[in-house]
C-alpha cells in the first residue's frame, strides 16, 4: 500500500514514510492509496483476538514492515500495556459500551499512541537518526502521546497545551512525567492556537526537515488506522451477542480522527449501518452534516474538554472523498475555509451531505443528566465525552435491528469535577491517578506564539 496526499502534490510514499511525515509535506493529509474491501474476510476474522485482528487489519496498509515484526510490534503493544484487554464491549442498559480506556492513561487516545511509540521507536533503530515529536493537545492527547513515547531512544517530545485549559488531571498526567526526552510547553492561548503553531512549524519544510519534525496528533496516519481495529472488534462482539445483522455506532467527536476510523471501517465492508457523531455545544460538525456549510463558530470550554475544538484536523481527510477524491477541488474548499472560516459542498434531495452519517448535539445539561441516569439506573459511572455521545444515541433510541454501540473515550476518573456536579458524590476514582496527586512536575510557559515555540525546540535539541 501506497500513501499520497489529500492536495495530491506528493510523490506516493510507503507506510514508515507516511508514519514519519505526519502531515503531508504539500501541507495536506496522508491517506491510503486505495481502502482494501474485506467482506469476504468478516467471517474468518470473527473468532480472531485483538492483537490478531489488528495484524490482520494492518497488514493490509503496511507494505514495508516484514509480517514477523508487525506482528510482534502489535503483540508488544497490545499485550501489556492494556489491563485486562484494549477494548472490552459491555452491555449497560439500551446499549453497548465500548470502553477504550484500559491503556496507561486512560483514554482511547492510548490504543492508538501506544502503538505509535512502538512504531517511531522499530523505524528509527533501523533508519538511524532522531525524531523531534511536536504536538498539540487539549488534554488526552498529550498524556497520551507522553505516555506512548516517553524514555524512548532516538525521540524527544514536545507537547503544547492550552494553559489554564485542561484539567489538573491532565495537566498531572502530563508534567509528572520527568524523562529528559519529554518537554511540556504551556501556551498562553487555546487548545485550536497550540494546533496553529503546530501546523505553521510542520509546514515549514526547512524547520521540518532540519529537525525531523514528526507528528503524533491525529493527522499521523498510524493514529487513524490504529483505531480502525476496535470498530471491527466490537461490532463482532455485539453481533455475537446479538445475532444483528448491521450495527449503529456513536462516537463522541472532536477532531474527526476516531470516527473517520469508524468511516474507514465500513468503507472496509465491516456493517454499519449508521457513524452517529456526537459533539458538545461545539458544534461545526454537526452543523457541516446537517447543512453542508463547514463554518467556524465561537469556541466554549465545557465539561468534555478534548471535544472543545473548532477546526477538526481530520475533517480534510474525510472531505477529501466526499468531493470524490478530486485533489483540486478540496485543496479549493480548505482555502476557502483558511479565507473565509467558512467552506460549503452540496446536499442531496433529503437535505442530507452523507447519509450514513447522523449527527447530534449533547450540551452540558445533558451530559450531566446523562452521567446521572446512567448511575442511577445502571450502576455505570460515564465519563463527560461519552456521556455527549450517549446522551445523543438516547434520543435516537432502541432499535431492535441495529444494535447501539457508543465509544467510551476516557475513564470517568479524569474528570471527576463533572462526576461531582451530575452526581453530587466523588465517585470517579483510579489509583493510576490518585498516585499522580504529590509527584513532582516539569512544565515551561511560553506566549501563544510560534516563534517563541520554534526557539524553545531549537534550544531544547541544541
Ligand atoms: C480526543 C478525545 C475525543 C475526541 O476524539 P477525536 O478523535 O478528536 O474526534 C473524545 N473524547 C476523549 C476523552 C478524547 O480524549
Amino acid at each position: 500500500m501506497k500513501y499520497i496526499s489529500t492536495r495530491g502534490q506528493i510523490e506516493p510514499v510507503e507506510f514508515q514514510d507516511a508514519v514519519l511525515m505526519g502531515l503531508a509535506d504539500d501541507g495536506g493529509l496522508v491517506i491510503p492509496e486505495s481502502i482494501p474491501d474485506v467482506a469476504d474476510r468478516l467471517e474468518a476474522w470473527r473468532s480472531l483476538g485483538y492483537s490478531d485482528l489488528a495484524f490482520e487489519i494492518l497488514r493490509l496498509f503496511v507494505g514495508d514492515i516484514p509480517a514477523d515484526d508487525l506482528k510482534s510490534l502489535i503483540e508488544k503493544t497490545y499485550g501489556r500495556a492494556f489491563e485486562p484487554e484494549p477494548a472490552p464491549t459491555v452491555r449497560v442498559g439500551p446499549i453497548y459500551i465500548l470502553e477504550l480506556w484500559h491503556g496507561p492513561t486512560l483514554a482511547f487516545k492510548d490504543i492508538a499512541l501506544q502503538l505509535l511509540g512502538n512504531l517511531f521507536e522499530y523505524i528509527l533503530a533501523r533508519r538511524g537518526g532522531r525524531l523531534n515529536i511536536l504536538g498539540a493537545t487539549s488534554g488526552d492527547t498529550g498524556s497520551a502521546a507522553i505516555a506512548g513515547c516517553r524514555g524512548r531512544a532516538g525521540i524527544d517530545i514536545f507537547i503544547m497545551h492550552p494553559a489554564g485549559r485542561v484539567s489538573p488531571i491532565q495537566q498531572r498526567q502530563m508534567t509528572t512525567v520527568l524523562d529528559e526526552n519529554v518537554h511540556n510547553i504551556a501556551v498562553a492561548g487555546s487548545f485550536d492556537d497550540c494546533q496553529r503553531i503546530m501546523k505553521t512549524l510542520a509546514a515549514d519544510l526547512d524547520f521540518k526537515r532540519k529537525y525531523s519534525l514528526g507528528a503524533v496528533n491525529s493527522v499521523n496516519w498510524a493514529r487513524v488506522l490504529a483505531q480502525i481495529v476496535y470498530y471491527f472488534t466490537a461490532v463482532f462482539d455485539v453481533q455475537k451477542q446479538t445475532g444483528a445483522k448491521q450495527v449503529r455506532v456513536e462516537v463522541p467527536t472532536g477532531n474527526f480522527g476516531d470516527i473517520l476510523a469508524g468511516w474507514y471501517a465500513r468503507r472496509m465492508g465491516l456493517p454499519i449501518s449508521r457513524l452517529i457523531l456526537a459533539t458538545n455545544e461545539n458544534d461545526i460538525l454537526a452543523r457541516f452534516f446537517s447543512s453542508g456549510e463547514y463554518s467556524l463558530g465561537k469556541l466554549s470550554q465545557t465539561l468534555s474538554p478534548s471535544m472543545d475544538i473548532q477546526v477538526a484536523s481530520n475533517f480534510e481527510r474525510y472531505l477529501y472523498y466526499r468531493v470524490g477524491c478530486d485533489a483540486d477541488r478540496l485543496g479549493g474548499l480548505m482555502d476557502d475555509f483558511a479565507r473565509t472560516g467558512s467552506l460549503r459542498i452540496e446536499v442531496d434531495a433529503d437535505g442530507l451531505v452523507d447519509p450514513p452519517f447522523v449527527v447530534g448535539v449533547g450540551t452540558q445539561d445533558d451530559v450531566l443528566a446523562t452521567i446521572r441516569r446512567y448511575h442511577e439506573q445502571y450502576d455505570y459511572l460515564l465519563d463527560p465525552h461519552t456521556a455527549v455521545g450517549v446522551a445523543v444515541a438516547d434520543r435516537l433510541g432502541v432499535k431492535d435491528d441495529a444494535p447501539l454501540i457508543c465509544l467510551s473515550t476516557a475513564h470517568p476518573a479524569k474528570f471527576p469535577g463533572a462526576i461531582k456536579k451530575a452526581t453530587g458524590q466523588d465517585l470517579a476514582r483510579h489509583p493510576a491517578i490518585d498516585a499522580l496527586a504529590d509527584l513532582p512536575t516539569r512544565c515551561v510557559e511560553l506566549p501563544n506564539d510560534t516563534e517563541a515555540v520554534r526557539e524553545f525546540i531549537v534550544k531544547t535539541i541544541g
